[in-house]
């Protein structure tokens, strides 16, 4: 178990996998930092994965670890990703799960985005 209470990172996880190029994936950009794609299950009419290239688990972990670079790489890759995709005049959701009571599926740091209709306030 990590300090961050998840396991250490598993290089099996199948967002390592789409990485890898071994599970096809609906690309939408890629550069040193990030990789964003179509989620498979979309919650939404625009529903986006971005996720670093590092091998980070959770937010945490990328927060504590990853360079400088790697940080304004991928949050600029997510602003970037957001814009592309014609978001920027009505809006969008950014959002991370972390952990076991964040609901965190899939154990490689990534970021949703969700758009294209009123997303509504999701606030427990
Ligand atoms: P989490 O619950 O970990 O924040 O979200 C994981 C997300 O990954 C879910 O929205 C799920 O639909 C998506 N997902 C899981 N497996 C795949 C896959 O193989 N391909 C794609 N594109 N998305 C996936």
């Amino acid at each position: 178990m990590s300090a961050t209470g998840l396991p250490p990172y598993d290089d099996a996880n199948i967002f390592a996998r789409i990485l890898r190029g071994e599970i096809p994936c609906r690309k939408i950009h890629e550069d040193d930092h990030a990789l964003a794609f179509h989620d498979i299950n979309p919650q939404a009419p625009v529903h986006v994965l971005v996720i670093p290239k590092g091998q980070y688990v959770s937010v945490a972990d990328f927060s504590a670890s990853a360079t400088d670079a790697e940080v304004a790489g991928f949050w600029r890759a997510v602003a970037k990703v957001a814009k592309d995709l014609g978001l920027e005049q009505s809006g969008y959701r950014v959002l991370t799960n972390m952990g076991s009571d964040g609901g965190q599926e899939v154990p490689h740091f990534h970021i949703h985005i969700f758009g294209g209709r009123p997303i509504g306030r999701m606030v427990p």
